[in-house]
């Protein structure tokens, strides 16, 4: 009994100590840049995770008690739901809340680790692995502060359930069959996608159940209990059936309809069709050229953003072996130590899928390493403590787990102290926005590029076209038209899709946007259509204000926004890549500016050079701000049969060589220029970060 106290309370002071420590090594980033101003709103850090603002988003207008129809606000997620419960009982403000969330919630996967580990009643093991686990490279880069998103649970859910898993079925109490039923409705509340962790954690106790422990009814209790924790549908109801079934199954009456029951959840399971999520993301990891192609009814062929996306690339076996467990060689040692752990402790194989999922990272990308780490940090972990036990003194013991333990966490830490990752956006940006909220209405839109709908939308509080979930390559078609068509289509085709998103939400309508127009304009050929655009048309009637959202940041990814509008919708073909080149580490020789890549500006002769060519030039344009806070811009026109535009943005020690097409896009006008057309356009606000324009039609 005694003792039984004195393990307790050990197990409570390991939990302790590496909670504290995996929360203490989130701070890192946070002392960095506590007086880094850019940063910071409203007196508080800015998360650095753009799917965490679409959270946000949900709490916010939980917190508000209400929000437009068809915003896109998630008020009924769980990320959303917890937000707001916290942001409501806790003494923090709302960004505070949102900013720690994931430091406070992702640390407390130290406590199954710990706890599975006194099953195996090695608690050191669950010492030195927690230490590990909580701060390895890619559960840090997914759970640090201000990584306000799914992940901060992703990991400490599936860990409880193996631990409930590895409790029922190595004690066979029947109060593990309702956690574990219990934290399988939590997960999947929590992350919808759970699904194929929990279907692998099933039909391995099957396995089990049937090659070693047949006769114990236990077993079926517990896959009948997961089965209606698993099944489709509302959460309110399998919960009921869960307490419904744990009630039978905790009397002993009722034993001889176990399998009854069995049958009732399996066959409850399939109707829902409990499969099919499952066979849909096989399809989608295993077949991903099968959905890359985006095409529609009409036969119009996208581009898509899969084909942009850096995720889902393959990764070299040194990056999985980092972000697993921060270096190579502890990655190799913690295999071995994982396989010796489960050779030594059965149980321990209901670690498979968590450590399988984590594998998969090596053909499905970098998001998945993280399964794999809390299992093989135990692996290590086991290693250590067994080093540490051949040690002929109680001293030397303990100097060797201390001095493993630190080797391992050292990669880590130096990891963590180097990934100085920035925020979303940066102050200025986010001024931008809340004072834009200011001069919106809720249902007016604001156009800009997917990557920052979510923002917009939190700060702003408008209406978007596309977002971080929603940037299919037939979205993103208009939105990319938009912005690197010239002026007079550019405001033509807001309209139309502002008008006919919002159409789509009043009636049921099918198709894409783009094929919906040209249905009602008439025309079959997508080519045709947009050929109107550049002449007078009839536009659908104004129902809302639209603003056009053009940052400084976009002219990073301009060629990639131009991919998605610079192709033929009939074939899919891509036409040619408009030229567009940015220079920031230019030199200035004196003769010419070199401006890298072999290219340079010949200041004598106002000329190209590209390589070993000389091509002429346009125009050449200097924007600066003057002390009124105004642009000035001074264009030289030089070569009429020229097509390159060389611009020099003075305060932004920026250089841009476009060619005709790119120059007179409407981002480069809007932007970079403010030359705008004063009958389609009002100027809003205009920061040398953001400009905002507001459409006149
Ligand atoms: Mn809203």
């Amino acid at each position: 009994m005694k003792q039984l106290l004195q393990e307790n309370k050990l197990t409570l002071l390991y939990i302790l100590i590496a909670y504290t420590f995996s929360v203490a090594m989130r701070f890192i980033w946070v002392y960095q840049f506590k007086d880094y101003a850019p940063f910071h709103f409203n007196g508080e850090f800015m998360i650095n995770t753009n799917d965490g603002y679409y959270w946000a988003e949900g709490a916010r207008d939980i917190l508000a008690g209400f929000h437009q129809p068809n915003d896109g606000s998630p008020i009924e997620s769980a990320p959303s739901l917890l937000t707001a419960f916290f942001a409501k009982y806790l003494p923090f403000k709302f960004e505070t809340v949102i900013f720690y969330m994931p430091v406070f919630l992702s640390s407390l996967v130290v406590i199954p680790i710990i706890l599975i580990s006194k099953t195996l009643k090695n608690l050191e093991m669950g010492l030195i692995a927690s230490l590990l686990a909580g701060i390895a490279w890619s559960y840090y880069n997914r759970t640090m502060a201000g990584y306000y998103d799914t992940d901060m649970l992703n990991i400490v859910l599936p860990m409880f359930l193996l631990w409930s898993i590895i409790w029922a079925v190595s004690t066979h109490k029947n109060i593990y069959l309702l956690i574990t039923a219990v934290d399988i409705l939590i997960y999947r509340w929590w992350y919808p996608q759970s699904y194929s962790l929990e279907v692998a954690f099933f039909g391995l106790i099957l396995l089990y159940t049937l090659v070693f422990d047949r006769k114990n009814l236990f077993h079926y209790k517990l896959l009948a209990i997961m089965m209606f924790a698993m099944m489709n549908g509302d959460g309110y109801i399998r919960l009921v059936l869960v307490i419904v079934s744990f009630v039978l199954f905790s009397n002993k009456k009722f034993d001889k309809y176990v399998f009854y029951i069995l049958g009732v959840s399996i066959f409850a399971f399939l109707i829902t069709g409990g499969i099919n999520p499952i066979w849909y993301q096989i399809k989608g990891y295993l077949f991903r050229e099968s959905i890359s192609e985006g095409s529609s009814a009409l036969g119009l062929h996208f581009f898509t953003v899969m084909q942009t996306v850096r995720e889902a690339g393959h990764i070299s076996f040194e990056t999985f072996a980092n972000r697993i467990s921060g270096n190579i060689i502890t990655f190799v040692v913690s295999l071995i130590g994982y396989i010796y752990l489960v050779y030594r402790h059965k149980i321990m194989i209901f670690s498979l899928p968590l450590v399988g999922l984590g594998f998969v990272a090596y053909i499905g990308g970098l998001r998945f390493t993280v399964y794999a780490v809390p299992i093989l940090a135990m692996g290590i972990a086991f290693l250590i403590v067994q080093v540490a036990q051949k040690m002929p003194t109680k001293k030397l013991q303990y100097l060797s787990a201390v001095t493993f333990t630190l080797l391992i966490l050292l990669p880590n830490y130096f990891h963590i102290q180097g990934y100085k990752v920035p925020t979303v956006f940066n102050a200025d940006e986010v001024k931008v926005l809340a004072d834009l909220h200011k001069k919106t209405q809720r249902e007016d839109y604001v156009i800009g590029w997917w990557d920052y709908g979510f923002p917009i939308r939190y700060y702003a509080d408008v209406k978007t076209l596309a977002d971080g979930a929603q940037h299919s390559g037939d979205r993103n078609f208009p939105i990319s038209y938009i912005l690197t068509k010239p002026q007079a289509q550019a405001v033509k085709m807001a309209r139309l899709d502002v008008e006919y998103q919002e159409r789509a939400f009043e009636n049921n309508v099918s198709g894409t946007v783009i094929e919906r127009m040209m249905k009602d304009y008439g025309f079959d050929d997508a080519n045709d259509f947009l050929l109107t655009l550049e002449t007078e048309i009839k536009l659908p009637k104004k129902t809302r204000d639209i603003y056009v959202y053009l940052p400084y940041r976009m002219l990073n990814i301009y060629p990639t926004v131009t991919l998605f509008s610079n192709l033929d919708l009939m074939t899919g073909e891509a036409k040619k890549r408009p030229f567009f080149y940015i220079s920031r580490g230019f030199k200035d020789l004196g003769e010419k500016i070199v401006m890298g890549n072999g290219i340079s500006l010949n200041k004598n002769n106002s000329t190209l050079s590209v390589g070993n060519k000389t091509v002429p030039i346009r125009r050449f344009v200097k924007t600066a701000y003057q002390a009124d806070g105004k642009l000035r811009v001074q264009s030289q026109f030089i070569s009429f049969a020229a097509d390159l535009n060389v611009i020099y943005m003075s305060n932004y020690h920026t250089f841009l060589i476009v060619d005709e097409q790119t120059y007179n896009s409407t981002y480069m006008q809007l932007f970079v220029l403010e030359n705008y057309d004063k009958s389609l356009y009002e100027k809003v606000i205009v920061t040398p970060s953001v400009k905002v324009y507001k459409l006149k039609i």
